[in-house]
């Protein structure tokens, strides 16, 4: 599913199985995991809804992932 790119704001895409977000217009691989610690650290508008999240994503699924959008 498409979501917000953390790097570039652009158009980023979430694998089907949450195990990695890419972007193509700036080149951004990185683990859904990862995705939410960058995105909770950088931008504070998800701060708050990604908090609970932010420790311990590895390998799961977020129900909020829908709201992004
Ligand atoms: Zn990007």
């Amino acid at each position: 599913m498409r979501i917000k790119c953390p790097k570039c704001k652009g158009n980023a895409e979430l694998a089907p199985d949450f195990t990695i977000v890419t972007c193509s217009q700036c080149n951004l691989e990185m683990s859904y995991g990862e995705y939410v610690k960058y995105v909770a650290h950088n931008d504070v508008t998800y701060s708050d809804i990604l908090g609970d999240y932010a420790g311990s994503t590895e390998g799961q699924t977020a129900g909020t992932l829908d709201e992004w959008d």
